[in-house]
């Protein structure tokens, strides 16, 4: 199995992350892209990607933290993105959810860290809550990117959207949860070649795990739940998702 999306750089691994990684890695987790999102998150994500052979890096700004940007520019995400393990720009997007950074200050930097991922020519990992239709409209002024929608919290509508830019999107522990019924309905309508598998550790454990610290140790509960919702069988759904992950992000190669 692999796990799209993860924060294993977390202060709340602090205590134990050389155990909760190894007992990962045993379980089978094949990888896991850890994500950063601010800047120290991703020295932090950089430094795990080269501990651990099977913990590859996500590197860019998310929303709330692009203040540091207007200060400091694009300067040091750049330099990480030349590390090897580095196979993806994110978390990228916009978040309107929290009134923490002006909209025009959250786009300005989404169009930019957009261009740098054309740039270096990696995908990209995005951010996007309560968002949606700004998010599908400045995608559409980059038509070269592609990339996931991490945790989709968008409609089955938006997704039809979605597809058609090309994207795909990593589904987590909120499937799981009983009133999730719009998730669940997208979990039914998107296309297998589509679709991978995350947890946003720490965030967002599945149930019965709900409210715990979430680790890739639950992805199972997650491949269960929409394996339930198609149909299918729990292998058949991490098979084609870590096909689909592989494709996108190249684990395994140098
Ligand atoms: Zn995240």
């Amino acid at each position: 199995m692999i796990d799209v999306h993860a924060h294993f750089d977390d202060e709340r691994f602090d205590e134990d992350r050389a155990e909760i990684i190894s007992a990962m890695a045993e379980m089978p987790i094949r990888f896991i892209l850890n994500s950063g999102s601010h800047i120290e998150a991703c020295r932090r994500t950089l430094a795990l990607a080269d501990q651990y052979d099977f913990i590859y890096a996500a590197i860019g700004i998310y929303p709330h933290d692009t203040a540091i940007l207007e200060e400091q520019g694009l300067g040091p995400i750049r330099e990480m993105l030349k590390h090897k393990k580095v196979r993806a720009v994110g978390e990228i997007g916009l978040d309107y959810y929290y009134d923490m950074i002006p909209k025009a200050t959250q786009q300005k930097w989404f169009h930019a860290q957009l261009e740098m991922a054309e740039e270096y020519h990696l995908p990209v990992v995005i951010h996007s809550r309560d968002a949606m239709q700004d998010t599908l409209s400045i995608l559409k002024e980059h038509p070269k990117n592609t990339g996931i929608f991490h945790c989709y919290s968008g409609s089955a509508e938006s997704l039809k959207e979605v597809l058609k830019l090309g994207f795909s999107i990593s589904m987590g522990g909120v499937v799981t949860f009983k009133n999730a019924r719009v998730a669940k309905e997208v979990a039914a309508a998107v296309p297998l070649d589509r679709l991978m598998l995350e947890t946003d550790s720490p965030y967002l454990a599945p149930t019965p795990y709900r409210g715990k610290r979430n680790s890739s140790l639950y992805l199972p509960e997650i491949a269960k739940e929409i394996a339930a919702i198609r149909g299918m069988t729990p292998e058949e759904i991490e098979r084609i998702t870590d096909e689909n992950a592989i494709r996108m992000f190249g684990f395994g190669e140098k």
